[in-house]
């Protein structure tokens, strides 16, 4: 087949021939996989071919039989996989086998490299490695092609899986790819007929294109999805499932729709069991493809799921979608827009289900795809509503590792309970700890929990639910010691000693006052305006080094011990050095704890100069004195 022409030398890109030495000498135990990921290329080129063909004239072989076809070369030892897809100019060969364009690859690439050995297959199976993995049963390989364009030439490209390739012009002549596997001594079993049609037997009836095996045509199946819900098994879902996404894993569920009216559609959605996002891998791209009449006429299109739903995997077919829709007329087109509108409806309501019925597979499709609902909270102002129910809580009156919906919260509400109380913090324990707890623990009032960032504008979107507005805890009114009677004497002392504190703290609070909330603890910041919290201050603070901190008001609490001895030191002794310490000690305590402190230099120096005094106090025991008097 081969002319004599000079065949030039190319280098893999460095990621890829890592790869391929990972790939090389992995023992991969699904090594048949390859075969499925060579067939989902000839599928994804004899899809382009179609379309290129609807849409244009100078198409080589335009009228062909659109096939893929396998067979053996027993002399060569070798397997052989042949489409008249849209075939590769030489451009096209360097640019999509010699190197990878794809951040998702790349991104995935890096993690399996730094992955040990043992956990490597897992990661393989998860993600598919496309047409490198044939090097994993292949020594060598021949890659005949040639372009769908007229007049185009042909190529044959050839490796042998290490740091380089080849291509020189070749003689092909018929459009499209066909790739000669010359196996390994080990993988010789890929010869044989019944093997491969036992690797496709689920597989190849979901290929849209008729495929041979040594001119013997495997069995086929009218597209899934246009087929009724009767008729299919639970296994054909999980089968196609497997066959689009050309994975092992299963979905996680699945939803089948169809529709005539006033649309006419049919479509298969499946919630994946795993997000390669939540792994820290790249951002997913939109999962669910484009079909007119069986046609592809966009993976993973953009328009047809709002972006938060992008881990969302499927097809949706429609009779009203023209052929040669452009992506602008998909975003404005009328029909679509229906489409999506109900496709998302009862998305959203498959999921609620799920969650009110099953709330284990629920906890499993949270634990992936929490952030991607929380985005569309913020996102998709027409769907709050329906998104709302699907969102989870930690809360102060739940086990750590127990979560709770918005109407489970409202469920155990107070009888003249109006907010919703939330807290934001960086994570469960410190949550628990915090001072502005002690008022709703002692009022029994449950608060939200709110340890993930994106929680906080989740609520500021929500801004309420079943007409109760979310509240944050610190700037809640809540009042426990307003009848409590206190001690007259200490009462007005620290009244005396609040205005000491305004004076010592001089601009760096917005008030200070006599806490009606605390129970035990000293002292607490909060923001009765209401504006953002901490948390977010921290954000903003990280993004903009001059941004002010918001002031807040400090409450003490006179019933804690540390605040009573002060109370009364102040009303002894109001000019004492060691009391101004203390005072700023306390506040800068609390900026600490939030992570909002400005001058963090005045901090060590001052703890030890209490340090000191303390000690000094150890070896000079004070002498005996009246309570309430001299410090
Ligand atoms: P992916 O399919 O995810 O893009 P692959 O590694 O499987 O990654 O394939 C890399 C690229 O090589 C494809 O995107 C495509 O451009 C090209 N390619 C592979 N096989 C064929 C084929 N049979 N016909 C045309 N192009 C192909
Ligand atoms: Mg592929």
């Amino acid at each position: 087949m081969t002319q004599q022409s000079q065949a030039e030398k190319y280098e893999f890109q460095s990621e890829i021939r890592q790869l391929l030495n990972i790939l090389v000498y992995s023992l991969y135990k699904h090594k048949d996989v390859f075969v499925r990921e060579l067939i989902s290329n000839a599928v994804d080129a004899l899809n382009m071919v179609r379309f290129e063909s609807l849409t244009r004239e100078d198409v080589e072989d335009k009228d062909a039989e659109l096939r893929i076809d396998i067979g053996f070369n027993e002399s060569r030892k070798t397997l052989i996989i042949e489409d008249n897809g849209v075939g590769m100019t030489k451009e096209e060969l360097i640019e999509n086998l010699g190197t990878i364009a794809h951040s998702g690859t790349m991104d995935f690439l890096k993690r399996l490299v730094e992955t040990e050995e043992k956990d490597r297959v897992d990661l393989i199976g998860k993600f598919g490695v496309g047409f490198y993995s044939s090097f994993m049963a292949a020594k060598e390989i021949h890659l005949y092609t040639r372009s769908f364009r007229k007049g185009s030439k042909a190529w044959l490209w050839k490796s042998k899986g290490a740091a380089d390739y080849t291509i020189e012009e070749t003689v092909k002549k018929k459009r499209g790819t066909r790739i000669e596997l010359f196996l390994k001594k080990e993988d010789k079993e890929f010869l044989e007929k019944t093997r491969i049609q036992g690797i496709l037997a689920r597989y190849s009836k979901f290929v849209p294109f008729p495929v041979y095996v040594e001119n013997e045509r495997l069995e086929v199946m009218e597209a899934i999805w246009s087929q009724p819900k009767s008729s299919l098994q639970e296994q054909d879902y999980i089968e196609f499932y497997k066959f689009l996404e050309n994975t092992q894993e299963e979905p996680e569920t699945w939803l089948h729709l169809s529709s005539d009216a006033p649309v006419q559609f049919s479509a298969i959605l499946y919630v994946p069991k795993i997000s390669f996002e939540q792994m820290g891998l790249f951002k997913t791209e939109p999962g669910v493809d484009l079909y007119s009449r069986k046609v592809l006429i966009e993976k993973g299109s953009q328009d047809i799921m709002p972006e938060y739903l992008r881990f969302m995997q499927g097809v949706i077919d429609s009779e009203d979608i023209p052929l040669n829709i452009s992506r602008e007329t998909i975003q404005s087109n009328v029909k679509i827009d229906r489409i999506r509108k109900y496709v998302l409806k009862q998305l959203l309501s498959h999921l609620k289900k799920i969650k009110d019925k099953d709330r284990e597979q629920y906890l499993r499709i949270w634990s992936h795809f929490s952030r991607n609902l929380k985005e569309g909270v913020a996102t998709d102002p027409d769907n709050q509503g329906k998104l709302a129910p699907l969102l989870l809580f930690h809360s102060s009156k739940k086990p750590k590792d127990t979560l709770l919906d918005l109407k489970e919260y409202a469920g155990g509400m107070a009888e003249d309970q109006k907010e919703i109380y939330y807290l934001t913090g960086l994570d469960l324990e410190s949550l628990e700890k915090d001072p502005a707890m002690e008022a709703f623990r002692e009022k029994d009032l449950e608060v939200l929990f709110l340890d993930d960032p994106l929680d906080e504008f989740v609520v500021e979107h929500l801004r309420e639910y079943q007409g109760k507005p979310f509240k944050r805890a610190e700037s809640a009114d809540i009042k426990v010691k307003a009848e409590k009677a206190r001690d007259k004497d200490l009462q007005k002392h620290a009244e005396a000693f609040v205005e000491y504190l305004k004076v010592t703290y001089g601009g760096r609070v917005a008030d200070v006052r006599v806490s009606e909330r605390l129970v035990d603890s000293p002292c607490l910041l909060v923001d009765p305006s209401g504006g953002p919290s901490v948390h977010v201050e921290r954000i903003l603070k990280m993004a903009h080094k001059d941004y002010q901190f918001t002031r807040k008001v400090f409450e003490i609490n006179p019933d804690n011990p540390l605040i009573g001895e002060m109370v009364r030191i102040h009303a002894a002794k109001p000019a004492s050095p060691l009391l101004k310490e203390l005072a700023l000690q306390l506040l800068d305590n609390m900026l600490l704890r939030e992570g909002v402190i400005e001058d963090i230099e005045a901090v060590v120096p001052r703890v030890q100069q209490i340090m000191l005094q303390a000690a000094k106090a150890v070896r000079t025991p004070a002498r005996k004195k009246p309570s309430g008097a001299k410090g």
